[in-house]
């Protein structure tokens, strides 16, 4: 029998669920949670809380949550390289940055073709080192959560960073507004959020999923993987087994590899982003607007924080 903290919408899930677990409140205070990034030689997890400019830090090992950053350019999605550096959206620096071992910060892509990123939104990084981030307006349509300012590109693509010589190429430009992104465990597949529905009426508020090529590089065809049925899906992430776990209006939402909603966490909070962290990784961290949240789950985050 599980808690009240999951819904079952299909047996599979049962089988992703503990009996005896309860949804944890690890903090409250933000105004708008989002980017969650694990770091596990240091068991620890960064958030952004975007309005309020900062990044915060929760400490696994005794609970506690300090500053990690602030001004911090407005960060918004981070990951974790293979090499354990933090890589991040940053939306007032219109950047996808990251910081190396010595504590520098290196911007890693800031314009496209020669003009200015809108405020790169979520990013992941592949096993090859490359660096795959979504660039919506988000961060410079209003003074809220970075600078206001007009769309340089008067687009809002998806991009890959090359690792050999740090060029910028644009993988996808047929979204309204690019969000949450993640590589499916065997990185055949790229599936990105598009939150459309924001700007357009009656706009997207789905997941596609690209085919990789086999250059590795590019994208090839590409479906709706799952449309949200309540509010809109943000940032996600997939478990070893093809699940995926993703922010939703009402929690947290887990489809089968096949695209079927299975099962939910459920949140008293509009959920944005979740990350997979603990030693064992089968952990999950919620950013849920005001608040952090962690639940345990019989389902381990794929292969490695990306
Ligand atoms: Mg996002």
């Amino acid at each position: 029998m599980l808690t009240p903290s999951f819904e079952v919408l299909d047996e599979r899930f049962e089988k992703l669920a503990y009996g005896n677990v309860h949804l944890e409140k690890l903090y409250t205070g933000c105004r708008w949670a989002e980017g969650p990034a694990y770091f596990p030689a240091g068991k620890y997890l960064v958030w952004s809380d975007i309005p309020n400019d900062r990044v915060l830090r929760y400490d696994e090992t005794d609970g506690s949550v300090s500053t990690f950053l602030a001004p911090a350019m407005n960060h918004n999605g981070h990951t974790v390289d293979r090499e354990g550096r933090l890589i991040s959206c940053e939306h007032r620096g219109r950047c996808v940055s990251r910081i190396e071992h010595d504590g520098k910060r290196t911007v890693l892509a800031d314009r496209f073709d020669g003009k200015r990123l809108n405020s790169p939104n979520d990013v992941v990084v592949k096993s090859d080192g490359s660096i795959w981030f979504t660039d919506p307006t988000y961060g410079i349509d209003t003074e809220y959560e970075g600078d206001a300012a007009p769309s340089e590109i008067g687009a809002s693509n998806v991009y890959r960073i090359d690792p050999a010589n740090g060029a910028v190429t644009a993988v996808a430009t047929d979204f309204v507004k690019p969000n949450g992104i993640a590589f499916s465990p065997d990185e055949q597949e790229l599936y990105v959020v598009d939150t459309g529905a924001t700007h357009v009426k009656n706009g997207p508020r789905h997941i596609r999923a690209f085919k990789v090529n086999a250059d590795g590089k590019s994208l090839g065809e590409n479906r709706v993987f799952a449309t949200c049925t309540v509010g809109l899906f943000d940032g996600f992430r997939f478990d070893t087994k093809g699940n995926l776990w993703t922010s939703a209006g009402d929690g947290v939402h887990c489809y089968a590899p096949e695209g079927a909603l299975i099962g939910k966490i459920k949140t008293p909070e509009v959920v944005a982003n979740v990350c997979f962290g603990g030693p064992k990784r089968n952990r999950l961290f919620i950013c849920g607007t005001t608040s952090l949240y962690s639940i345990y789950l019989n389902a381990q985050g794929a292969t490695w924080p990306r």
